[in-house]
């Protein structure tokens, strides 16, 4: 396809990456929703994970909104729809979102073979550190259920578990380059 300069996003490229903003910012969202079910459930450290989560979240979509910027496309924010707001309890809450992180992946994904397709190097470049950021998210929620899943929600575990995620602080993810 014939483009006008170098740095020039395809319209359907544009739009996708713009909608990617949008899902990142709803993924800030949702893990807000879950901090907000773990401190109604007096369960501070995994309240202070989720809003960890969704700084990390917040950083994810900012990274898309510099590189659209950069390459003289224009932001567009588009409207959040309300997450659910209520779970049946905290391995119900990391089934959700061992659920959605894995949409975020298919999403990173489909964006991958859009850029590919249109030969679109420093969108690939960018989508690489988003390829390997989802399998640490993935991991991480994994890592975490299988633990809820293995003690069955018994009291000290919980309690063991809410301390060791209390500890968790926002650090911006290694390599992210801006
Ligand atoms: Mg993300």
């Amino acid at each position: 396809m014939f483009k006008e300069g170098l740095y020039m996003l395809s319209k359907r490229l544009l739009e996708e990456l713009n909608l990617q903003i949008k899902y990142e910012l709803y993924s800030a969202h949702y893990y807000l929703a879950m901090a907000a079910y773990c401190a109604s459930e007096d369960l501070s450290g995994f309240e202070n994970f989720f809003k960890v989560q969704a700084e990390e979240e917040k950083f994810h979509a900012m990274k898309f909104f510099d590189f659209v910027n950069e390459m003289d496309g224009k932001v567009k924010i588009l409207g959040l729809e309300e997450p659910q707001n209520d779970f049946e309890s905290v391995t119900d809450v990391f089934k959700k979102t061992l659920e959605h992180e894995k949409f975020v992946t298919s999403r990173i994904y489909k964006l991958m073979d859009i850029a590919t397709e249109e030969r679109e190097h420093a969108t690939i470049s960018l989508l690489k550190w988003f390829v390997d950021e989802q399998i640490e998210e993935e991991n991480s929620m994994k890592t975490i259920l299988t633990r809820l899943e293995r003690m069955g929600e018994n009291s000290h575990g919980l309690y063991m578990l809410d301390q060791e995620l209390a500890q968790r602080v926002f650090t911006p993810p290694a390599g992210s380059g801006n």
